[in-house]
């Protein structure tokens, strides 16, 4: 499988700040933030997409969500947040290494469910 940037950031090869750090998953702000809070949960494991995922991974996808609303609490957006996984190209996933994006800080419209402002 292709490396991809989140797997050098995730492996402290490019140096980011992590907002949280665990033996599981790193917490870094998006660096195109679409959303006055804009973070994304990156595991360690690269999986690719979350339809790459199986059975062995139930614990880790659990865990990624736990630590969304533990993180976003820190970040004190945890009563009002958005949790967005884009998967594949037509979902509009463009880092081909699973995360999931927490976005807060402004009015989500309704109906709106893509990460961006279109
Ligand atoms: P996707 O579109 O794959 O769901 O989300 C990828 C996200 O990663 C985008 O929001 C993009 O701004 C962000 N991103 C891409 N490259 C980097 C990087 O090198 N550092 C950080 N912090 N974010 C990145």
């Amino acid at each position: 499988m292709s490396d991809t940037i989140f797997g050098k950031i995730t492996r402290g090869e490019i140096p980011t700040e992590f907002l949280y750090e665990d033996d599981q998953c790193v917490v870094i702000r998006d660096i195109q933030p679409q959303a006055p809070t804009h973070v994304l949960i990156i595991p360690k494991k690269p999986i690719p997409k979350l339809v790459d995922a199986d059975d062995a991974d139930q614990a880790l996808l659990g865990h990624l969500m736990l630590v969304a609303g533990r993180v976003a609490t820190q970040l004190g957006v945890g009563d009002g947040f958005r949790l967005v996984v884009n998967n594949g190209e037509a979902g509009g996933q463009t880092v081909f290494h699973l995360h999931l994006h927490i976005l807060a800080g402004r009015t989500m419209a309704e109906g709106e469910l893509s990460q961006g402002m279109q």
